[in-house]
């Protein structure tokens, strides 16, 4: 057991403990204001830590820097990122955290008034876990370690930088966003104002997964115009927007879709179908890992649009490209080392990284997307967005020092 260990520990159980599950469809900033009960206690934790040039924004987002402590300043300018939301899927309120110590298999009992058990069967990675201490909740509610987990992480390892200044490392930017959950997680993240040259999210379960690739995508939205009249007296006049809506579905290809897609492969995915004889709208999504693949589907969606309009006459479809994102890779790709040095600190703290193809894009692909290169590395908890949810206090730990150790091959590479 390492000095992380209670540290970590004790930080994750204050932090769960705060409900700050945000809302799809809220139009303030952040999604609930909640959220901004836990930012107020990060910001001053940074403070009393000693990190410098501490802010929490109006938005909610908590920004923090710890200086280079290398000759002349040097070094890259390395950030950590991490959500303090949790999902809207289950419940945040009232979260009563409880330790498991020493898990030796089997089914837990999460709460003896209820019945709830969890069964070892239905959730065999509980297996990986033998002989650690586990975070469970009581059954109701999710536990919040997506992405508590990481929120504790970084934290402690700004402690341990601040606690050591003989320690080198270059400049060290800490950021902690709200409403991640809610796809508006970098909305307000003032890239600038962070100030790092590369940066890493934290979010996803298992420790030692790596994802610097994730799909390129895109909406498709067609409003198709019908003409409407008597059926009684159609014949040769009626347009129906419903059937030629239904023809373009028929033109997707039935084995590119997302139920029967996985790895690498791409897909088309029309998820709103709706309208009358008059009208119709649709929206369909477009989702590859390859660029030059997502460019053949946009162009495959194009020309199905110019098909039915040869049919059914000019201006019968159109179409809008909306929600555009592409995979970080590209941005990724220009700074290798970023993966490299992760990679090894990993390997240097006994956790075997692997890699992940994210079907799904990350606030790292927008961050990437905006010039600030930032794959994703996990967290180290399981079952997010349930009340299922656990988080291992050794993999958090193991996780403080992977960050640790990350910023030491930086400074030893500065
Ligand atoms: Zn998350």
């Amino acid at each position: 057991m390492t000095e992380f260990y209670e540290q970590v520990r004790d930080r994750f159980l204050r932090y769960v403990r705060v409900d700050t599950q945000s809302q799809a469809g809220s139009d303030t900033a952040p999604s609930t204001m909640k959220q901004k009960d836990l930012g107020v206690i990060l910001r001053d934790e940074l403070i009393s830590l000693g990190v410098q040039n501490v802010t929490m924004s109006d938005e909610c987002c908590v920004y923090g820097t710890i200086p280079s402590n290398l000759p002349e300043n040097a070094g890259k300018s390395v950030g950590f990122i991490a959500h303090m939301d949790t999902t809207p899927d289950a419940s945040g309120t009232d979260v009563k955290p409880w330790i498991l110590k020493n898990y030796q298999g089997g089914d837990i009992l999460l709460n003896a008034e209820k019945d709830i058990i969890m069964k070892n069967e239905e959730y065999p990675n509980l297996n990986k876990y033998i002989g650690q201490d586990l975070v469970f909740t009581d059954g109701t509610t999710l536990l919040g370690g997506d992405d508590k987990a990481a929120v504790a992480a970084i934290m402690t390892m700004a402690e341990y930088f601040c606690k050591h200044p003989e320690v080198p490392h270059g400049p060290i930017q800490v950021g902690f966003t709200p409403d991640e959950e809610v796809g508006r997680g970098t909305e307000n993240f003032d890239i600038e104002r962070f100030g790092a040259d590369i940066a890493y999210t934290l979010d996803g379960d298992a420790l030692g997964g790596m994802c610097y690739e994730t799909f390129n995508g895109e909406e498709a939205q067609l409003v198709i115009k019908g003409l409407s009249v008597h059926p009684g007296t159609a014949y040769k006049i009626m347009k129906n927007a419903v059937e030629i809506g239904g023809e373009f579905m028929s033109m997707l290809p039935a084995f590119e879709r997302p139920q029967n897609t996985r790895g690498r492969e791409g897909y088309y995915h029309p998820f709103v179908f709706e309208g009358t004889v008059e009208k119709t709208f649709v929206r369909c999504l477009v989702r590859d890992h390859e660029r030059d693949l997502f460019e053949n589907r946009k162009t495959y969606i194009e020309k199905c649009v110019d098909q039915l309009n040869e049919t059914y006459g000019e201006g019968t479809v159109t179409l809008t490209w909306v929600n555009q994102y592409f995979s970080m890779r590209e941005a990724v790709k220009k700074v290798p080392y970023m993966i490299d040095y992760a990679r090894q600190a990993m390997r240097d703290c006994g956790v075997e990284p692997f890699e992940i193809a994210m079907r799904g894009g990350t606030d790292g692909s927008w961050l990437s997307q905006k010039g600030l290169p930032c794959p994703n590395i996990t967290a180290g908890y399981e079952n997010a967005h349930g009340r299922f949810e656990y988080a291992s206090i050794q993999a958090m730990e193991k996780n403080v020092e992977i960050l640790i150790r990350l910023l030491k091959i930086f400074a030893e590479n500065a």
